[in-house]
């Protein structure tokens, strides 16, 4: 699936000579002229009908039409025109109107953004829960909790909830809303999307859901570093290894969902068995269980524990001091990563790595052993060598990217503004 699919044609396709409908098109344009207003600080209705090259009178109405429905504010006119031209105000997106809703249900925790149309997150809240354990159903019930509470806060904010987007650690069906496979949660063919969509049916929000490094390789897009990484792959840290893979702007899903699946890839084929029932998976070699264990801190300390999350910390401050027991286990991680990142960047030549969850923190005493490992094994005996980059985001990656995913649908028409049929295609890079 290419990042611009859900539209119903492209830039060059509505200047072709196929029929286009009117409402088709005046959504295009719509969708355009957004597209153009959130990638500046403002611009005035003139600059708009330069860069989208429509007429004044097309953008007017476009324009009015968009501050109608909460998109766009207009900034009061400077009392004196430009260059002695009527004056006029500047077109910037609309921060305090809707406000899309992403929640994770991940190994080791629960959290909840919501993000408005400016990219802004308005609220966060982690907690940290071994989702392992428990009934299924109850993980869900909690789940739908958190978007509820978030839901109320943001109407008590003067948002308007456009969506929910659900982040799970696995690939997901996102036509049928069906998560295939989280061998970490041990959920297989769970419809994640009906599941949340029935306990949520009040509040009459569209619910979509997508594998969680996936929604974290698009916030790094959107919200991070990767805006400035070209075409890279997102690898992730936690309870397992994650990874996204985003190229020329949109993600990579692979025909069935599950491209990027860099947790499972073999580093020992000797080494532990792994949930997927494979053996030596990256996941089972430079997840952060392994590698808190490897550091000699207690297994209890090894899940997420999102206040200050203490065996992180802990294993910062071992580094700091340069104790050697922590050392070597990040080493040895560094080590784990370096094979397997080898073998994708010469698959996939990719520009750039972006280093996300707990990664993002160790990444002082992670790139370097990972450079040599690439070094090592690059195809191209080390001509312009793949940058590595630290997430911004760390963490929260996944769950900010997947509250930004609904305003980003909301904005390119995909998503309706009242209830209605959910259209789980996800953006790339068309905002
Ligand atoms: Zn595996």
């Amino acid at each position: 699936m290419t990042g611009s699919d859900h539209l119903a044609f492209t830039d060059e396709a509505a200047a072709s000579s196929r029929a286009v409908r009117p409402a088709d098109l005046r959504r295009h344009n719509l969708a355009l002229v957004l597209r153009h207003v959130s990638a500046s600080e403002g611009l005035t209705r003139a600059e708009l009908a330069r860069l989208t090259a429509l007429t004044k009178g097309t953008i007017s109405s476009l324009a009015e039409e968009l501050i109608e429905r909460g998109f766009l504010v207009e900034s009061a006119p400077e009392p004196q025109g430009r260059l002695g031209r009527p004056p006029t105000g500047l077109l910037a997106l609309n921060g305090d109107s809707h406000c899309g809703i992403g929640i994770e249900i991940n190994i080791d925790y629960l959290a909840v953004s919501v993000a408005d149309l400016r990219g802004r997150i308005r609220f966060h809240m982690a907690e940290g829960r071994d989702n392992r354990i428990g009934r299924r159903t109850k993980v869900l019930d909690r789940a739908a909790r958190a978007v509820r509470d978030a839901a109320r806060i943001a109407s008590s904010a003067g948002l308007q909830p456009a969506g929910v987007s659900l982040a799970v650690p696995g690939p997901v069906d996102v036509e049928r809303g069906i998560l295939m496979r989280a061998p970490g949660l041990a959920w297989t063919d769970v419809p994640v999307v009906d599941e949340l969509a029935d306990r949520l049916a009040d509040l009459g929000l569209p619910v979509l859901a997508e594998n969680e490094a996936n929604l974290a390789a698009l916030g790094e897009l959107w919200l991070g570093i990767g805006s400035t990484a070209g075409d890279y792959v997102y690898v992730s840290g936690e309870s397992g290894v994650g990874g996204g893979i985003i190229v020329d702007g949109a993600l990579v899903r692979g025909s069935r969902g599950s491209a990027g699946e860099i947790g499972h890839i073999v580093v020992d084929p000797n080494g532990p068995p792994c949930t997927c029932g494979g053996r030596g998976c990256l996941g089972q070699m430079a997840g952060q269980e392994t590698l808190f264990r490897l550091a000699g801190l207690e297994p209890d300390q090894a899940t997420r524990q999102v206040a200050g999350e203490p065996a992180l910390d802990e294993l910062l401050a071992m580094l700091g001091r340069g104790d050697l027991q922590a050392l070597e286990a990040v080493d040895k991680v560094a080590h784990a990563l370096g094979i397997a990142l080898a073998d994708i960047v010469n698959l996939l030549d990719p520009d750039s790595i972006i280093l996300g969850g707990i990664y993002a923190p160790l990444s002082p005493w992670l790139i370097g052993p990972i450079v040599e490992s690439l070094g090592r094994q690059d195809i191209l005996g080390g001509r312009n060598p793949v940058a590595i980059h630290s997430s911004l985001l760390g963490a929260d990656a996944a769950v900010r990217g997947a509250a930004t995913l609904v305003v980003k649908q909301l904005m390119s028409g995909s998503v309706a503004e009242t209830q209605g049929a959910v259209q789980p295609h996800l953006a790339g890079g068309q905002m």
